[in-house]
């Protein structure tokens, strides 16, 4: 059993630089799976999972992160002409506060060309807050090879606590790039109009957390708030629970996290670990299912 995750589908035209999966690629892909492989509707994958079936290599699940507007604008549409399910991962704070979450403004600033003035805007900030002990630096971002875009999304994203990090981007947002967040907003996340749409269309809705941040940093009480409030939202929408960890690696979650979801029912939990489901994972680990992300097939490179 195979699960893949993709991100941006498409490029949104005020980022150009933002790396993203071409459309067209995407549905190569897909018919290389189709054609390969048989292309597994959520529900019967968690059928199998639960009935704990001898897993079929030839089986794969699609998963979509983020709950990005490109998922329904051009994924949605290109499954349903090919009667295609799949599984939509969402940082469902989007759907109550008109906010970028971190992650995408940390994507949105590297790609307006400005990454030497950002590294100085980071020196200075090390300096200031004497952040100097790295200590993700070699744990993360191994796929990434360019060395400076890997330093800023390390230090963003992973050494800096979230309230920290999450004011230095909003003054290095705010600093290097004058778009209207609010507007960019709309045209970046699903709304809920859209989510039930999918939902109703076959498509399983899932936790991406409530705010995204980086769990096994947090302190286990806003843990619970996060996760619980996420798993409220969802559960609205469709019962069966899913979850996908934030930048997913195993340095991003532990067992603290792991057993909130089991203590809030959750069915099965997804990881970015590069590789295929096993039968051990099935029957031991249904809450650290691993994932290859779409560039590890065919068509799968991001522009
Ligand atoms: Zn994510």
């Amino acid at each position: 059993m195979i699960s893949v995750m993709y991100h941006y589908i498409k490029n949104l035209k005020d980022f150009p630089k933002n790396g993203y999966l071409d459309l067209n690629n995407f549905k190569k892909q897909i018919n290389l799976f189709k054609n390969n492989y048989k292309i597994q509707d959520p529900f019967e994958f968690i059928n199998d999972i639960r009935s704990k079936k001898i897993l079929n290599k030839k089986n794969i699940l699609l998963t979509f992160d983020d709950g990005l507007k490109c998922h329904h604008d051009y994924v949605l549409p290109y499954l349903l002409k090919n009667n295609l399910k799949g599984i939509f991962f969402i940082p469902t704070k989007v759907l109550e506060e008109k906010k970028l979450l971190k992650v995408h403004k940390i994507h949105i600033l590297l790609s307006l060309n400005k990454i030497k003035d950002i590294l100085f805007a980071i020196e200075k900030h090390i300096i200031e807050n004497k952040n100097n002990k790295f200590v993700y630096k070699s744990l993360t971002y191994d796929n990434q090879n360019n060395e400076k875009t890997k330093f800023i999304k390390n230090y963003l994203n992973y050494e800096l606590d979230s309230d920290l990090s999450e004011d230095f981007v909003n003054f290095l947002f705010r600093k290097f790039s004058n778009f209207d967040e609010k507007k960019i907003f709309e045209k970046y996340y699903l709304n809920y109009e859209e989510i039930i749409k999918m939902s109703k269309s076959g498509m399983l809705i899932g936790s991406h957390s409530h705010s995204h941040k980086l769990l096994s940093k947090e302190n286990k009480s806003n843990l619970e708030k996060d996760i619980s409030k996420s798993i409220r939202i969802i559960k609205e929408i469709n019962k069966i629970l899913t979850f996908c960890y934030p930048y997913g690696g195993k340095i991003s979650y532990d067992n603290r996290v792991i057993d909130i979801l089991k203590k809030r029912k959750v069915d099965l939990a997804f990881s970015v670990e590069n590789r295929e489901i096993k039968k051990n994972d099935v029957e031991n680990k249904y809450l650290e299912l691993p994932r290859h992300d779409c560039n590890y097939f065919k068509y799968g490179k991001a522009n």
